[in-house]
């Protein structure tokens, strides 16, 4: 007896009612003799290949053109080993359609064995598995591309790939992959495999719109566009003696759109014939154009990121910066090529944090290490400038500013950013040594102006030295002559000699070009030295000065020279602003006096006048800028350097307007301990 197995009852019972069941089941059923020629075969055979059954019965395997070629050989090997071993066994090929296609097959045959086992027939069942297998390329295909996007391998040879997928998947169809330009007005091909060049370079450029083709007209109306017939169509018009000439008949587009919904392009299918996408032609698409987004997005913020990278690069070798940061656990160093470049390395070189220590100026080693140890240990912000000695010998400055942190994985880190700070800190000097010569021009002019004045304070003991001369001379010439007298007025004489000298003293302390020393001096004594020089000029104007100075004023840490240039300036001012009031304004009173605040005592220096007053039209602070004047003759300067220089002495200088007339300049500074 024969083993029940669906091939043997069919095999016993052919042309029966499981005949009938045979050629209705979904595959190609079949039977063999032992010698593997075929014995039946199901109704859909002569349908699948268009052959009829006589065709193929007794037919011999070896001798078929049903196999793809490629298959062919296997097929006939596996085959042949199923017999050998005379057990059920399957193996996959493609089997050709009546129309030429082949569609692949999961063929799978047994044995139909006797009583004693052996082998009389074989029956067999092919089952057409080609949808699968395309679904299962497709899927490894979409697998291979993402894999290359994450790989970060070139945009362009993801894109062919996407278009080479698309092609394979669907038989017969052309793709292409176009790029909406930066202008976001134009596209471009960015892949194309089969598409010949004489047809996507006519297109290349084209502005989209909407009716420019499917492709621009896609990113237009950001939806499928499908011309089914590129002959009669309209919206085929643009392109259509291109598409004609290169066999193209049918297009569609889809667009592609990024994540946050901006057209990045549209994927064009074409056919050789009159058609249009099926519902499997779209499915691929869109999981194509998935694909192709991803890709495209990607490549679009990595270049996003690489030109950020680029700005920061050349900001840092505009601003001679770099960064760095420090994860200690790891000891792990990074920086940037800023830090390089600073330190003296060739950039991308990556010196260690060994190599780049090495730098530092040797008096400033243990320094830096102290305050990296204190920052480790108590975290918080750093900010110090140390120096770097290079190879050549040269030194550099750098400002290293930083934070150490605990970061979110716990661990203690440094992050920072080194400047090198050599040419400015040069330029910082440079500048203050212009600023010291221009103190000390605007000093010499002042005095110039002060001629006269100067020459009425030295002249004044002058006259009365002759005075005093002549009188001793007359003393002397009595008989007797009154020696008292002539002593006493001898002794005037000397008193008016140093007088003369202490006002030529004066102005050539003023004169000089030391550099500014400071040290303890009583802003009194300032006021009383530069009165006299001004005072005798003020007087030839018409305008009284008055001193109000404050009996016990602390001393405070200042340059006489530059502080008695400030007061000079006040009070040239004020006898300017004063000079065309009526006489009862022409007066200038010049105050000292202690404020005492919680942070210490200040001395005040006020100037105050009865003169024209502050424009309220203008901002106080303007006053002090450098140029600004309301004089014919005014350089702008006098105040601006005065600003300054009591900015140099920790203090303030401003403006404000009298209760009455005129303005008050006045100065402060903290009072010395
Ligand atoms: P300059 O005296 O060469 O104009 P300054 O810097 O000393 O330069 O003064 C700038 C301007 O500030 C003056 O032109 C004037 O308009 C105003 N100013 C200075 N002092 C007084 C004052 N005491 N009263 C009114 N305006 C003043």
């Amino acid at each position: 007896m024969h083993r029940g197995s669906p091939a043997k009852e069919a095999h016993l019972q052919a042309g029966g009612e499981l005949r009938g069941i045979l050629d209705e089941l979904p595959g190609l059923v079949w039977s063999a003799r032992q010698d593997g020629s075929l014995e039946l075969l199901s109704r859909r055979w002569g349908e699948y290949t268009g052959k009829a059954d006589a065709e193929l019965l007794g037919w011999a395997w070896a001798e078929t053109d049903l196999f793809h070629p490629d298959d062919h050989a296997r097929v006939l090997e596996t085959w042949a080993a199923f017999r050998a071993s005379g057990k059920e066994g399957r193996m996959e090929a493609r089997l050709r359609r009546a129309d030429g296609v082949y569609r692949w097959f999961q063929i799978q045959a047994g044995p139909v064995l006797d009583d004693h086992g052996g082998v009389v027939a074989w029956w067999g069942l092919n089952t057409d598995i080609d949808d699968q297998k395309q679904a299962q390329a497709q899927a490894a295909g979409e697998q291979r591309l993402l894999e290359m996007i994450t790989r970060g391998e070139p945009t362009s040879a993801i894109l062919a790939g996407v278009v080479y997928l698309v092609e394979r998947g669907s038989s017969g169809l052309r793709a292409s992959i176009l790029l909406l330009d930066e202008d976001g007005l134009t596209l471009r091909h960015a892949a194309v495999v089969s598409l010949p060049r004489s047809y996507t370079v006519a297109i290349d450029g084209t502005p989209i719109g909407p009716s420019a083709f499917s492709c621009g007209t896609a990113v237009w109306r950001r939806e499928l566009v499908v011309i089914a017939d590129i002959e009669n169509d309209p919206l085929g018009a643009l392109f259509r003696a291109n598409a004609l000439a290169h066999g193209l008949r049918a297009c569609w587009s889809l667009p592609m759109l990024s994540s946050d919904g901006r057209v990045l392009g549209a994927f064009g299918i074409y056919a050789t014939e009159p058609r249009t996408p099926t519902k499997s032609d779209l499915d691929l698409l869109e999981r194509c154009s998935r694909v192709t987004s991803i890709a495209i997005e990607r490549s679009q913020s990595e270049e996003a990121l690489r030109r950020s990278e680029a700005y920061r690069a050349e900001a840092e070798r505009l601003s001679r910066t770099g960064t760095f940061g420090f994860d200690l656990l790891r000891r792990d160093f990074t920086m940037s090529d800023g830090i390089c470049e600073i330190v003296g390395f060739p950039s991308k070189s990556r010196p260690t944090f060994a190599e780049i220590a090495s730098r530092i100026h040797d008096d400033d080693r243990e320094r830096v290490a102290d305050v990296v140890r204190q920052a480790l240990r108590d975290g918080g912000t750093f900010d110090y400038e140390h120096r770097l000695v290079m190879e050549d010998g040269s030194v550099k400055l750098v400002r290293v500013v930083g934070r150490s942190r605990v970061n979110a994985a716990g661990q203690h880190e440094i992050v920072g950013a080194a400047t090198d700070i050599t040419a400015s800190r040069r330029a910082a000097d440079e500048l203050q040594r212009a600023q010291a010569a221009l103190t000390h021009v605007s000093r010499v002019t002042t005095l110039g102006e002060l001629a006269a004045s100067i020459a009425h304070e030295v002249n004044q003991p002058l006259a009365a030295i002759i005075a005093d001369a002549n009188a001793a001379l007359n003393w002397l010439a009595t008989d007797p002559p009154n020696l008292e007298r002539v002593r006493e007025s001898l002794t005037a004489v000397i008193g008016d000699g140093e007088r003369a000298g202490m006002v030529l003293l004066r102005i050539r302390s003023l004169l000089s070009r030391s550099p500014p020393r400071h040290r303890a001096c009583c802003l009194n004594d300032v006021v009383r030295d530069v009165v006299p020089l001004v005072a005798p000029e003020l007087a030839r104007q018409g305008l009284v000065v008055q001193r109000v100075l404050s009996p016990d004023l602390p001393q405070v840490s200042g340059d006489p020279v530059q502080l008695q240039q400030v007061v000079l300036n006040l009070m040239l001012n004020a006898a300017e602003a004063s000079k065309d009031m009526p006489p009862a304004r022409r007066r200038v009173v010049i105050r000292t006096f202690v404020e005492r605040r919680a942070s210490g005592d200040f001395v005040h220096v006020a100037v105050e006048d009865a003169g024209v007053g502050l424009d309220p039209a203008i901002d106080k602070a303007r006053l002090f800028h450098a140029f600004y004047t309301t004089k014919e003759n005014g350089l702008g300067m006098g105040l601006s350097i005065s600003r300054s220089i009591i900015e140099r002495h920790g203090g303030k200088l401003w403006a404000r307007p009298n209760e009455g007339f005129g303005a008050t300049f006045a100065f402060a500074i903290g009072a010395l301990p």
